[in-house]
């Protein structure tokens, strides 16, 4: 393929890329999104395959690793549970990390890598040009390893693996000062290195610090704080991708990326919007760090009242009365893997008149979306789902909010207990609604490991048991 038709590609790739992050924006798109995405990428594929900068001694390399990786791809999404879709995206983003690392590592001792290639000949890069080229690969090693290491904590901690509780250092931010100052006067090392076995030091030593930095960070939040942790990985991978575009001299790679790690940053402010947090203090790390420390997820709560217990025919009976119902789904719906039997009850109950919302919360699940996402797969109407801010001064005029498998993003506690973990987390007002019906297995606190005080409300009822099974015995009795 010729360089003008390879760049031709690029720049069409690049217009598909942007359109699919617009088409994504919106539930009514999305699927012509994700098309964009693909059609884009497969041509992003194939320009720099058959493009100038690969020999054709490299095309068999490239399709062998590519079908290892698909061979790997392909396995891990039809064995992946949906509840483990976080995980599986903080492991991808470490091998964006891991990547940059290894592009950056090769392209220093690289010895063709110091010329311009034109037409088969090297032209030795200016001193300038040589220092700007190293200066790329130092920082696209900094952030692949910071990636690399906090993406592989996160998902150590998304899995369960890892505790949630956050590791606070002493003098933690001194800490990641110094290692900062370091990193810094190595790169002045570096980039004078005038030999590869030179330059080899500040790099390992660099490449250490930056590890343990993205370690550091990632362990220091605190397990109700993870979401905005997860979408902060997504953006520190686009720009590590960016930072392995310029060492690559590709610019399509540096579009991407900045691409990716814009939205990512952008979604990261939308959390932290969302949780009540300030993004500076995430991007320094150590956030969400109260001085209450969570209990692990599942825990079970010291029980702090009495309970309502409800049948699943006496909730077909509420829900049939009702005039207005709003759904709030959570991570509990995800496990239970009940979204489709929510789609039949809520069509059951919109024939019937009854008007039927959901109401999202924005950290709802364990990643961003993973609601709107289940309830898209269960062809629930766009337009009766509505995120928390839409919804949450309609609870007063509510008849009864099913909560499914929802935990802490319905926790009253958050408002009126400022020791409370997810103090200052906004949250929908369930408890606002004449009833509101929770469904969850035990008294088992959420991810966050609080204690729900909306469970001992007067108006709540409590539905034991595992919300599939629950759901589809109400969904029986509606139709009795
Ligand atoms: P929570 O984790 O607060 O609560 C989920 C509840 O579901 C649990 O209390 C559990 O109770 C119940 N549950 C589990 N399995 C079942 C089942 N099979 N049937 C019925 N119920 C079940 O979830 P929320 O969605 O309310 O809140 C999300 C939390 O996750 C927030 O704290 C958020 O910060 C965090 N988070 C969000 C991320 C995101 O990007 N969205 C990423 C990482 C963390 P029981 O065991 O008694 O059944």
């Amino acid at each position: 393929m010729s360089a003008s038709l390879a760049t031709v590609s690029y720049i069409g790739a690049t217009i598909l890329f942007i359109l699919s992050l617009g088409g994504l924006s919106n539930q009514q798109t999305a699927l012509r999104g994700n098309l964009y995405g693909m059609v884009g990428m497969t041509i992003a594929v194939l320009a720099t395959v058959f493009g100038p900068q690969v020999t054709a001694a490299g095309i068999p390399w490239i399709i062998g690793a590519m079908l290892i990786g698909a061979v790997i791809g392909l396995y891990a999404a039809r064995t992946v549970q949906m509840t483990q879709m976080p995980e599986l995206v903080a492991l991808m983003h470490s091998m964006v990390g891991l990547a940059a690392m290894l592009v950056g590592v090769a392209t220093f001792i690289d010895p063709t890598a110091s010329f311009h290639w034109a037409d088969g000949q090297g032209i030795p890069l200016t001193s300038a040009e040589e220092s700007i080229h190293k200066i790329e690969i130092y920082i696209g090693i900094l952030i692949g390893a910071v990636t690399f290491s906090g993406s592989i904590v996160a998902f150590g901690k998304l899995s369960g693996r890892i505790g949630g509780n956050p590791l606070l250092l002493p003098g933690r931010h001194w800490l990641n000062l110094v290692g900062l100052l370091v990193v810094i006067y190595f790169g002045r090392e570096f980039v004078n290195a005038h030999t590869i076995a030179d330059g080899m030091v500040p790099l390992i030593v660099m490449t250490v610090i930056a590890l343990l930095f993205g370690i550091h960070m990632v362990m220091a939040i605190g397990g109700a704080d993870m979401p905005v942790v997860v979408s902060m990985l997504n953006s520190y991978s686009g720009w590590a991708a960016a930072a392995t575009g310029f060492m690559l001299s590709n610019d399509l790679l540096i579009v991407i990326g900045a691409l990716v790690g814009s939205s990512g940053a952008i979604l990261s402010y939308i959390m932290c919007k969302a949780m009540a947090r300030s993004f500076i203090s995430v991007i320094a790390g150590g956030f969400g760090t109260t001085s209450a420390t969570p209990k692990p997820a599942g825990d079970a709560a010291q029980p702090a009242g009495e309970v309502t217990p409800i049948s699943s025919v006496e909730t077909a009976e509420l829900l049939r009365e009702a005039k207005s119902v709003v759904i709030v789904p959570g991570y509990g719906m995800a496990v239970a893997q009940a979204q489709h039997t929510v789609y039949e009850i809520t069509k059951h109950l919109r024939e019937k008149g009854v008007n039927v919302r959901f109401g999202i919360h924005p950290v709802a699940g364990r990643m961003p979306g993973h609601m709107n996402v289940l309830l898209a797969e269960a062809k629930v109407p766009y337009d009766i789902v509505f995120e928390m801010d839409e919804l949450n001064d309609d609870f007063p005029k509510t008849d009864v909010v099913m909560v499914i498998g929802a935990n802490d993003i319905v926790n009253p506690g958050a408002q009126d207990d400022p020791t409370s973990p997810i103090a200052g987390m906004p949250v929908l007002e369930v408890w606002k609604a004449k009833t509101s019906i929770v469904m969850k297995r035990s008294m088992a606190s959420g991810y966050a490991g609080v204690d729900n005080p909306l469970f001992y409300k007067e108006n709540n009822r409590m539905l034991f048991g595992d919300a599939k099974k629950m759901l589809d015995e109400v969904l029986i009795a509606l139709k009795s």
